[in-house]
Formats: C-alpha cells, structure tokens, sequence
C-alpha cells in the first residue's frame, strides 16, 4: 500500500473536511484495491458531515446521492463523491433500505457494506480501519459477507451477484457460510431491477473469469430471466472469447438460447436492458453462429451483405473463441481484399440503370444480380462490364 498515495485533490478534500472537524475517510474499493497494491480507479470518501454541511464546504459540489446523502465535489476539475457515514435498516423489497439514518460512526457505516474487503477506511494519516478482517480475507483471497450473509442477502439480493463478480474479478473463493446463503436465498435475485442484474453481470463477463457468469445461472441467480437452467457441465469458453463487451454478452446469450435457457439470444440480450445496438448486432452475430459459417471468401461477402462487418466479426470471433476456427483470420483478409459486398461499393448505381430504361422493381432485383455477381466474381466489378450485362449485350 506504501507505494499507492492518493491524488493529491483526494488528499485536499479529505484535509479540509477533517480541519473542519469533520472526521474524514477513503473508504471502500479503493482501500481495498490500495491494501492489494493496485492502483484505485477511483476515490470514495466517507465522513461525519451531513449532507448540507459538506456542500458549504466546497462551493460547486452537487447531491448527487439522492437520500444516501452523497455529493460529488468538484474539485481541481476533478470529481470525488463524498458520503456522509450512515446505517441502514429494513429492506421490506430485498434492494432498498426503507430508511437511511446519517450517524457520527465509522464503524456502523463500515458494517452496512456487503463484503469485509470491502469494508475497510483509510484516515488522512495513513490508518487503516478494519472492524471486520477486511485485510486477512484479502490475503487468503476470499469474499466473505460482513455479518450474518443470509441476512445480508435478504437486505440486498444484488450482493449475491457481487459476490461473483469480486470473486470473478480478483480471482478469490467465496467463504462457505456466504455460499450457502447464496444458495438458499437466491431465488430473492427475482426481485432486482433488470438494469443493476445486467451491470454485475457485464463485470463478471469483462473480468478474467467469464465463465462465473454461467455459475450465476446454475446457482439460479438469473432463473427470473430464464426458462430454465442449462444442463450440468455445459462446455466453456467464454474465457477464449475477446475482452469486448459485444463478444462476451453475445457469445452467454448464444450459449443460453442454445441450451433454450431463453427463447432466443436477442430476447435474453433485450430483457437484460442491453443498448440497442448490443441487442441488434448480438442478435444477429447470435443468428450467423447457428449456420454453418462461411468456409471461403464469397460466403463471407454474403454474411458481410445481409449482417454488416461488426455483427460478421463479433460472429467468427465468438466461433474462434469457442470452436478455435480461424473464421476471424479468413473474414479480416476478405475485408483487407476491398472487394465489393455492398450495393454501395458496386461500379453501378439504380440511377445508370434507370439510364438504361429499367423500370420498378426490375431496377432492384438487376442490381440484386450484380452484386451477387460481382461477389462470386470479384474481378468483374466494372462499370462498363456491369452496364452491359444489365443490358444483356455483353459478349
Ligand atoms: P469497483 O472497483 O468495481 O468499483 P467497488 O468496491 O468500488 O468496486 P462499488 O459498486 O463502486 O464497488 O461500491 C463502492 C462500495 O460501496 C463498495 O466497496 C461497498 O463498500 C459499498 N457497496 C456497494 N454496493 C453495495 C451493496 N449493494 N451493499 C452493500 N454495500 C455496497
Ligand atoms: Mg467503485
């Protein structure tokens, strides 16, 4: 941790809210990820002030937290969010607490986090605060609730995911008693918002352990999305697959449809409230990887027609991920070649054959003909060739 010192805008924001008086903290992953020795992607702070209190404080600094009481300051035009200390209690819906209380204590705002490594404070002076044993379950590696976890999951149903997604991501185990609770409660999961299921998800599908995704579906995290769960020891490979948001959600929805966990890999992509333009190129990338896939150049060119290059490429990525086909290789050289696959790229347009006296429908279905001409010919995409086979003089 000596070696990982906060910005110095950090520091600024944690001097003046303790000069004030106000006891002041990092608090939460990036303690975590300091006491691991990785540099913290970002910078949260807890404290005594109240909500108000913190906003006199720093002039341009915003709620942001809503009842949480979290306000991002503004600073050195950087953006920290602070937060007041606060407990929570009652959870009658399994993922809000029906009342936040703001309290004076480190410790209580400590014991309201999901997990020990995450439920460790820094002071500005460089002391570490770990009522929990945040610390030694970092050194064993493991991701362990604070309190009692069938509690906790009870409270929040979304932890159990989290629970995946640091053991995804940092590599750990999860401890036994917090297993068992995932195991028992998860059928509460059914309670989350589609959007907070699909963020964990998207971690634990970006992180160095894809395959814990398919780990929440056995678990039965995801069955309120679901027909129903795939079979045991469904074969892997999530893992081959590019680190890329597009390839990892395409490749689980094309293996959940292929299973018939879902009705098809575009519906699962939609209830998950992915953006559209993951449901539409995942959708039809998902629909390429259930044909065979093309086996030369011209085959490509047709994909490349009817799906476009991003859905093409996310399709032979996943199918070299999964089956080590080569498909991305063959696609990428067809690309690199410049040959026409797109009424956009071929010598003729709909206007020289109206030149020509085609008419109506005639004019679409000749360029039709000369675009999948000229796919199987490449050589041949010349104007003059092209007119005069429209014109049915060619040679
Ligand atoms: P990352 O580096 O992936 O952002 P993080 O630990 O910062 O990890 P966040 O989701 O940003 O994770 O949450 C910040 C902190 O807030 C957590 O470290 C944890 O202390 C607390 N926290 C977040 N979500 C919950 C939750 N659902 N229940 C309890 N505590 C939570
Ligand atoms: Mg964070």
């Amino acid at each position: 941790m000596a070696n990982i010192i906060p910005p110095k805008y950090v520091r600024q924001v944690l001097v003046t809210l303790q000069g004030r008086g106000y006891p002041a903290f990092l608090v939460g992953g990036c303690v975590r990820d300091m006491v691991l020795g990785v540099q913290p992607h970002d910078w949260d702070i807890c404290t005594a002030a109240l909500p108000e209190q913190i906003l006199e404080l720093f002039p341009g600094s915003r709620l942001t937290g809503g009842e949480q009481g979290t306000v991002t300051v503004r600073i050195h035009s950087h953006f920290v969010e602070v937060t007041p200390f606060r407990a929570e209690s009652r959870y009658t819906d399994h993922r809000h607490p029906d009342l936040v209380q703001f309290v004076a204590d480190l410790t209580a705002d400590l014991s309201r986090r999901d997990f020990t490594i995450n439920a460790m404070a820094l002071s500005p002076d460089g002391i570490v605060s770990d009522p929990f044993g945040g610390a030694a379950d970092l050194r064993r590696g493991v991701i362990r609730c604070v309190g009692e976890p069938e509690r906790r999951f009870e409270e929040d149903a979304l932890r159990m995911l989290r629970a995946l997604r640091f053991s995804a991501k940092l590599g750990f185990s999860i401890d036994l008693f917090t297993m068992e609770a995932i195991r028992e409660k998860a059928p509460l999961c059914a309670h989350l918002a589609a959007e907070r299921v699909r963020d964990e998800l998207e971690k634990i599908l970006m992180s160095p352990a894809p395959e814990t995704a398919l780990e929440a579906v056995s678990l039965g995290l995801l069955d309120s999305f679901l027909h129903r769960r795939p079979p045991e020891n469904v074969p892997e490979g999530l893992g081959e697959l590019p680190r890329r948001e597009l390839e990892r959600w395409t490749g689980f929805a094309w293996l959940l449809e292929h299973y018939g966990c879902v009705a098809s890999a575009e519906s699962f992509l939609q209830t998950m409230r992915l953006d559209g333009r993951t449901v539409q190129l995942g959708a039809a990338a998902a629909g390429l990887m259930n044909e065979p896939l093309p086996e030369d150049a011209a085959g490509w060119k047709r994909c490349l027609r009817r799906c476009g290059i991003e859905a093409s490429l996310c399709a032979a990525r996943c199918a070299d991920g999964f089956w080590q086909t080569g498909h991305a290789k063959e696609l990428k050289s067809v690309l690199k070649s410049g040959e026409c696959f797109s009424l956009r790229q071929l010598a003729v347009t709909g206007n020289d054959l109206i030149a020509l006296g085609l008419q109506g429908r005639a004019v679409g279905e000749m360029l039709d003909f000369l675009l999948e001409y000229v796919i199987e010919y490449p050589e041949n995409n010349r104007r003059e060739l092209l007119l005069s086979l429209a014109a049915g003089t060619e040679e």
